[in-house]
Formats: structure tokens, C-alpha cells, sequence
């Protein structure tokens, strides 16, 4: 049974996301999408929320299981055996971070812990939550970006009335 996870924030999940996730579903049997916890980093959405947003957007994906975990991916990976990650890219900039990242990774895993990215799909190339959440703050649409069940706590969190 070969495994991957999908770890990163999801405040909130995007099409982008779930594009990516649909992708690695396709290519591994199990596929962990895994949220991080991580107290220092300011958030819109609670760890409960987003989980839940994840669970309700892939219920139709039997092989795809939503976690949340803690400290570093990296020990988080080795404590499941699974050796697998997937990180999507958009940019160049992404590129630069992420490669320094899955260096350290495989580094200190003793090459255990290697990075699979997916390249985004071009419609979604410019999608991030940070721009969802901007928009969706300003009273903008965000139905093209999120799913629908996403967009309506999104407005929620903003008290706007849609
Ligand atoms: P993090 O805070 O770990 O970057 P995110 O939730 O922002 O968490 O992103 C998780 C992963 O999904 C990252 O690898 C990111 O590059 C990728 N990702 C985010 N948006 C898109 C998108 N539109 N297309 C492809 N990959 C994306």
C-alpha cells in the first residue's frame, strides 16, 4: 500500500487544494490530508473548523483521511511510516521555500522522507486562502475559488450577509 500526506494550513480549503488532493488521491491508496496546528500562526478558521470544512469537501473520496497534527511535519511523517509527502506549486516563489524545505526533510530523515509537488492547475495558478480570505473580507466573490459550503462560513467569519 504505497501512502502520502498532504500536510498545510487549509484556512480555508480552495479549489486549489482540492485539486491537488484529488490528483494524489488518484495516484496513492491512502492519502492523509493533514492539518497543521500550529498555535503561532494566526488563523480565520479553528483547527475543528477547517478539519471539518476538509471532511465535508472529500466525503466522496473514500481513500482520502483528514488529520491534524503538531510540531514538525517531518516527525509527524515518520511517526505514521509513511514517507511520502505532496506539497502543491504555483510559482517560482513557492518553488524557492518548498525546495529548501524538502531538502531539510529528506536530510534529516536520513532520506526516509521525500517530497512529491504537484503543479497547480493553470485555473487556479493565482489561488491562495490569504486571497480568498481578502476578497471574501471585502464583500467580493468568492464562489469560483471555494466551494460553496467554504464560501458561507468564510462570509460568516466576516458577518456578510449574502
Ligand atoms: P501552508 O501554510 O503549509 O503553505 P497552505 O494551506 O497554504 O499551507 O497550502 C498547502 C499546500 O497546498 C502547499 O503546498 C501549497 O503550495 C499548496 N497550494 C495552495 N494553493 C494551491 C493552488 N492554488 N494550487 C496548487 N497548490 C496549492
Amino acid at each position: 500500500m504505497k501512502a502520502a500526506i498532504y500536510p498545510g494550513s487549509f484556512d480555508p480549503v480552495t479549489f486549489g487544494h482540492l485539486d491537488i488532493i484529488h490528483r494524489a488521491a488518484d495516484i496513492f491508496d491512502e492519502l492523509y490530508v493533514s492539518v497543521l496546528n500550529n498555535s503561532s500562526k494566526t488563523s480565520l478558521f479553528s483547527i475543528d473548523e477547517r478539519v471539518n470544512m476538509l471532511k465535508e469537501v472529500t466525503a466522496d473520496l473514500p481513500n482520502v483521511h483528514i488529520e491534524t497534527f503538531s510540531g514538525l511535519t517531518l516527525q509527524y511523517a515518520l511517526d505514521k511510516d509513511v514517507h511520502v509527502l505532496i506539497r502543491g506549486l504555483r510559482a517560482v516563489t513557492d518553488f524557492e521555500y518548498e525546495l529548501q524545505i524538502a531538502q531539510t526533510n529528506r536530510k534529516f530523515s536520513d532520506d526516509k522522507v521525500d517530497t512529491m509537488f504537484l503543479t497547480t492547475s493553470l485555473e487556479y495558478a493565482y489561488l491562495s486562502s490569504s486571497i480568498v480570505k481578502e476578497i471574501a473580507s471585502y464583500g467580493g466573490d468568492i464562489s469560483m475559488s471555494v466551494p460553496q459550503a467554504v464560501a458561507d462560513r468564510v462570509y460568516e467569519k466576516y458577518g456578510i450577509i449574502k
